[in-house]
């Protein structure tokens, strides 16, 4: 039987987060995990977060990659993959272009819409008022262009992370998903099912059910992800997330390499 897998995984670096990377890869083992990548918060540009409290500094990121590539070296048994989660911010392509380079994955991660950090916890207040529907179609649109950027992205993380306080939109968001997931299919992009969400107000996993559906139906690569910050959260909820890719019509799941090339196993060998 294969080991499990858990493909976004942050540490101390990313400033709001604890363990080390050798502390995270102990608790994978523990818990019979195989296959995990790193994906930590890669630095912003210089205005955003100053105080570090929610991506590594310039200067750690040298010190991060050694520290994965060590754990890769101290546990050949396990496959580990250096990665990082990178923000889009709708421009600064250049600042990205640079800071994206060198890693065996890339996470692409909306958590700002036009700079309004509306995933972040201190600021939940600033989402009253907002017009809920604007919000999603706004996101969706900026969903789009991360996507179809010339950012390296491997994975756009947490697809539908605008829900994460529990803010829907009032009409159906169907035909948004069915975009999004053309979008991701046609630019070569994978998704993951992040079951951080199912802890958050919104309590679902991301992409939600139909959501995930939209994905499959246009064939896009799809992996599983705790998203854990600590080392007791790593694998957290993850076979319930295979489950979930099988009820949307999933039959693999989709590792990342560290050679940047993707495996695929059959969730009959994992559920
Ligand atoms: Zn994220
Ligand atoms: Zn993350």
């Amino acid at each position: 039987m294969h080991g499990l897998m858990d493909c976004h995984l942050h540490t101390v670096y990313s400033g709001h987060g604890e363990g080390s990377v050798a502390q995270v890869v102990q608790a994978a083992k523990e818990r019979g995990f195989s296959h995990i990548c790193f994906t930590e918060h890669l630095p912003v540009p210089a205005g955003i977060d100053d105080g570090f409290t929610f991506s590594m500094s310039p200067q750690e990121v040298i010190a991060y990659r050694n520290e994965v590539l060590e754990a890769r070296e101290a546990n050949p048994q396990m496959t580990i993959v250096y990665g990082g989660e990178a923000d889009w911010f709708g421009d600064n392509m250049d600042f990205l272009l640079q800071t994206t380079k060198g890693y065996e994955y890339l996470l692409g991660s909306c958590h700002m819409i036009d700079y309004w950090e509306y995933d972040h916890p201190d600021l939940i207040h600033t989402w009253e008022g907002k017009d809920v529907d604007a919000v999603w179609r706004r996101y969706f649109e900026v969903w789009c262009e991360a996507a179809s950027s010339p950012v390296p992205f491997t994975c756009m993380a947490h697809p539908d992370l605008v829900k994460k306080f529990g803010h829907r939109c009032s009409f159906d968001p169907r035909e948004l998903y069915a975009h999004a997931a053309q979008v991701a299919a046609a630019n070569g992009r994978m998704v993951e099912v992040n079951t951080s969400g199912l802890f958050c107000p919104c309590a679902e996993q991301y992409p939600g059910p139909e959501f995930l559906k939209a994905f499959c139906h246009a064939g896009v690569d799809c992996t599983v992800g705790s998203d854990a910050h600590s080392p007791a959260k790593v694998g957290r909820r993850i076979r319930f997330a295979l489950a979930a890719m099988y009820a949307a019509g999933y039959r693999c799941v989709t590792l990342p390499r560290p050679d940047g090339d993707r495996d695929y196993v059959a969730l009959e060998e994992l559920l």
